[in-house]
């Protein structure tokens, strides 16, 4: 019997899964098609239920620095499970993750692990609330910091794409604990400090922003945030769910320590990269504010699968893989790739900028938007259009990307000059797919 279809399981999974997918921007709908479905990836490639292989630049949605299935990582993977899947008690490994961590970035004094960037975010929050005794939390117009109630307000990622202007199910008076102004505005900061500061519990900002595709914060930016916020005896969360362990060994907050000035947000929170592709997240911060989460402290938090010893080997792993040389890696492939990319497009005349925070980029469409955009109004002006059949000319020619114009690109160590070299063959066509574009 023949392997089943893309489209044949697709079907299928529609029938027994919502919208056939466990995790919205999956669907395509932003971009239209049938979702592959994988089977196995390695390195910088991904294989589909057909056998056919992609050069991945989605990278598990960020985890796969080292590329995907790296030695070290399974290996550590399966010593783990062979010794024993969940214990729900206690591992050294746990410390030594939180140790790693600790040691990489400064403001973290003190960590504690879980298993999504939702639940990293959404106890942050309220950990800043338990500390300071306010209710209020600022967050920024096309920020995503997870789906916990408060925070789907005007967010980026899956609901740009969509363009719903928040969620069902959220109940107003959770919104309304949520103020929500626009990114890389800190005359908008001091206005809603001057208004409300002192029932602002915390500031939650990605530290740099990358769900609405990238928008790096303007120098100083973060540094400012934490400023006003501690002059109003606020909190600042920076969100390096995304950005922490891949934009940098510190993450988007070592970056900026070399350039912007130096800052300390209050609690950061981490995913993606921290679990090397397994379910592990953490948030961390001030010691003095950490101390305030459960057993020691009234603020309420746990896991049945928090620090999971499979999951947690991966993170190890990963995070003791990274070394300079990996980080030189993804920024000169980051460089090589958006470049390349930038350059099809101008060959066809197709306006566009590169959106770049460290090895992060992502490109927005149009005259309007050519120079760049700083926030969430600048990226809603772009040509979205022209990206669907860019996306597919690149798939069709062996080419993973987000299937979304308004998610990051990422980058993995294994990408090498063969996988890259496929990604520049198939732009020439996938710019003129962009070019003839018309808007639906
Ligand atoms: N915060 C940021 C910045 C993210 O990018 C994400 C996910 O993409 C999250 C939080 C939520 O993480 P998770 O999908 O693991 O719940």
């Amino acid at each position: 019997m023949n392997a089943p279809t893309n489209d044949e399981l697709f079907a299928r999974a529609r029938a027994a899964i919502p919208g056939g997918v466990n995790s919205p921007v999956r669907a395509f709908r932003s971009v239209g098609g049938t979702p592959r479905f994988l089977v196995s990836a390695r390195g910088a490639y991904v294989t589909d239920v057909e056998g056919r292989e992609y050069v991945d630049l989605v990278a598990g949605w960020g985890p796969a620095i080292l590329g995907h299935a790296d030695p070290r990582v399974i290996e550590a993977v399966t010593d783990a499970a062979s010794r024993g899947l969940s214990f729900g008690s206690s591992t050294p490994a746990e410390t030594e993750l939180a140790e790693l961590v600790e040691a990489r970035v400064a403001p973290v004094e003190q960590l504690r692990l879980v298993s999504t960037g939702t639940e990293a975010t959404m106890s942050a929050i309220r950990l800043a609330r338990g500390f300071t005794g306010r209710d209020l939390l600022v967050k920024f117009a096309g920020h995503y910091h997870g789906h916990s109630d408060g925070l789907l307000a005007e967010a980026g990622s899956g609901l740009a794409t969509f363009a719903l202007p928040g969620s069902a199910g959220v109940p107003a008076g959770i919104a309304a604990l949520t103020l929500v102004l626009p990114y890389n505005d800190l005359d908008a900061v001091r206005a809603a400090f001057a208004e409300h500061g002192d029932r602002i519990a915390a500031v939650i900002v990605e530290a740099a922003a990358a769900n609405m595709g990238v928008v790096p914060p303007e120098p100083g930016f973060n540094r400012a945030l934490v400023e006003l916020a501690h002059a109003n005896g606020s909190l600042v969360i920076s969100d390096e769910v995304l950005t922490g362990f891949r934009v940098s060994a510190a993450g988007w907050w070592g970056l900026e320590e070399g350039t912007a000035g130096e800052y300390s947000p209050d609690l950061l929170t981490f995913g993606k990269v921290i679990g090397g592709g397994m379910p592990v997240a953490a948030l961390g911060g001030r010691a003095d504010v950490m101390q305030q989460l459960a057993p020691l402290g009234p603020v309420y938090q746990a896991g049945t699968l928090s620090g999971n010893p499979v999951a947690v080997a991966a993170g190890v792993a990963t995070l003791r893989s990274a070394d300079a040389a990996v980080y030189a890696h993804l920024d000169a492939a980051a460089a090589t790739i958006s470049s390349e990319v930038s350059d099809a497009l101008a060959a066809e005349g197709v306006a566009h900028a590169v959106q770049r925070a460290g090895n992060l980029f992502s490109f927005v469409f149009g005259e309007d938007v050519a120079s760049g955009v700083r926030d969430y109004g600048g990226v809603q002006r772009q040509e979205a259009w022209r990206y669907p059949p860019f996306f597919h000319a690149m798939l069709d020619a062996g080419v993973s990307l987000p299937p979304s114009v308004f998610e990051a690109w990422f980058v993995t160590a294994a990408h090498d000059d063969a996988a890259i070299g496929r990604i520049v063959d198939a732009l020439p066509a996938a710019a003129r797919a962009a070019a003839s574009a018309r808007p639906s």
